[in-house]
């Protein structure tokens, strides 16, 4: 009886309280802008230099460039194996141009691991989205690069 008295003295205790949980999938966690989430990809901004590649520890991305009628070199395909990724970040922090970003999407479950093999068009949609979702971050961001 004495045990139930204290475990409710603790519930009586906690209930003013501000709640910390989510009505999760409902109510979507708003993550800090450095959050670590799959990728974004802005393919106009890559140029194929591979060092993202280089740098990758588990070796999830594949990718391929050739040069434009100005001699410059644009990406063709870039694929990122999410089976495999850890989201340690490197290849964004090494990217010369910024074309590989961290965005703060997290819902990957799928059926099949072979849906987590993703590539460029999947990333640059991930992008918009990002976009769309933070509008002021992409705008501050733009203001720090000017
Ligand atoms: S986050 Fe890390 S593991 Fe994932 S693709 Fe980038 S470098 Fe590779
Ligand atoms: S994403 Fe960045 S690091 Fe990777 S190939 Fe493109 S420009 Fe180079």
């Amino acid at each position: 009886m004495i045990g139930f008295l204290k475990g409710m003295r603790v519930t009586l205790r906690q209930l003013p309280k501000k709640k910390v949980t989510l009505q999760y999938p409902d109510v979507k966690p708003e993550w800090p802008e450095r959050f670590r989430g799959v990728h974004r990809f802005i393919p106009e901004l890559c140029i194929a230099c591979n060092q993202c590649a280089r740098i990758c520890p588990t070796s999830c991305i594949s990718l391929a460039g050739e040069r434009d009628e100005n001699k410059k070199m644009k990406i063709t395909t870039f694929d990122i194996n999410f089976d495999i990724c850890i989201l340690c970040d490197l290849c964004t922090e090494v990217c010369p141009t910024e074309a590989i970003l961290m965005s703060d999407t997290f819902e990957m479950a799928r059926y099949s691991r072979d849906d987590l093999y993703l590539d460029m068009h999947w990333l640059y949609e991930n992008e918009q989205r990002y976009e769309e979702a933070h509008p002021e971050r992409v705008a501050e961001k733009a203001g720090r690069a000017e």
